[in-house]
C-alpha cells in the first residue's frame, strides 16, 4: 500500500474485493487457488487507476478502443492492458502493439485480423473467446454451439495463443449459466488443441465475482465496486 492515499475509497474497495475473492476461492475451491483482479478502467481517471497500481493491481480491462488511446500514455507501466470490449476488426490495428491479451474474439474474422497484425509486428498475441452464455440478442460474443467450431479455426492460427473464455452472464441469471461458463472451459482444455494454452476463464463482474469464483473463474473483472460508479456524462 502506498503511504500517500490519495483515493482512501478505492484502497479500502480493493482490500474488500480481494478479501471476498480470497475467501470465496478458499470456501469454494481449494486455497491455493489464485484468482487474477482486473480493474476495468472505463470512465475512470488515469490517476486513479494509478493509484490502483500502486495498491497492487497489475491487470487493466479496456472497452473502448478511442477512450484507450487516450488514457494510454498516461498509464503507469506497470500496469499490463487486455482489451475486453466490443472489437471491430478495423480497430485491431490501432491496439496490437499495446495490450497484452484480447478477451473479446468472437469470430474468425475477428481472429484473422488479429492473427495478421500479430504476425506483421512479429509477436503473438493471447486471446480469450467471448461466449454468449445468455443467448442474449444485443450481446456480442460467439454462441456456445459455435464455440469449439471457432476454437479449432482460431487454434489454427499461427499468431495467436488461445488462452480461454470470456462470458458476460446475463444480470440475475441463476448460477447454471457460470456453471455451463465452467463446463464449456473444461471441455475446451481436454481438446487439446495446439497454439493454445487452456488456463483463463474470464468471469465475474462487480455484482458477481463471488459466485463467478465460485464456478470456476479465474480472472474477475471489476469496474463500479473498485472505482465507484461510473459518470459516463464527464468529458474524459
Ligand atoms: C464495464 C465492464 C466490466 C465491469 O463492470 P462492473 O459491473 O462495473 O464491475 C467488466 N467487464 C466488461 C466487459 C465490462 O464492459
Amino acid at each position: 500500500m502506498p503511504t500517500q492515499t490519495r483515493y482512501p475509497q478505492t484502497a479500502e474497495n480493493l482490500k474488500r474485493i480481494a478479501d471476498n475473492a480470497a475467501n470465496a476461492a478458499a470456501k469454494y475451491r481449494g486455497s491455493d487457488e489464485k484468482i487474477d483482479i482486473m480493474a476495468v478502467t472505463k470512465t475512470v481517471d488515469p490517476d486513479k487507476i494509478n493509484f490502483a497500481i500502486e495498491c497492487g493491481i497489475t491487470l487493466l480491462g479496456e472497452n473502448r478502443v478511442q477512450e484507450y488511446l487516450s488514457k494510454k500514455d498516461s498509464y503507469d507501466k506497470r500496469g499490463q492492458v487486455q482489451f475486453i470490449g466490443h472489437l471491430q476488426t478495423n480497430k485491431v490495428k490501432y491496439i496490437i502493439n499495446d495490450v497484452t491479451m484480447i478477451q473479446s474474439v468472437d469470430s474468425l474474422k475477428l481472429a484473422g485480423e488479429i492473427n495478421r497484425l500479430a504476425e506483421k509486428n512479429g509477436r503473438v498475441m493471447d486471446i480469450l473467446l467471448e461466449v454468449n452464455i445468455g443467448g442474449e440478442e444485443t450481446k456480442s460474443g460467439v454462441d456456445k454451439d459455435q464455440l469449439f467450431v471457432l476454437a479449432e479455426q482460431a487454434a489454427e492460427l499461427k499468431n495467436l495463443r488461445l488462452k480461454g473464455l470470456m462470458a458476460i452472464p446475463p444480470v440475475g441469471c441463476g448460477e447454471e449459466v457460470f456453471e455451463q461458463m465452467r463446463e464449456l472451459f473444461e471441455a475446451l482444455k481436454s481438446k487439446k488443441l495446439a497454439n493454445a494454452d487452456i488456463s483463463v476463464l474470464s468471469m465475474g463482474m462487480s455484482g458477481d465475482y463471488e459466485t463467478a469464483i465460485k464456478h470456476g473463474s479465474t480472472l474477475v473483472r471489476i469496474g463500479s465496486a473498485l472505482f465507484g460508479a461510473r459518470d459516463y456524462t464527464k468529458k474524459q
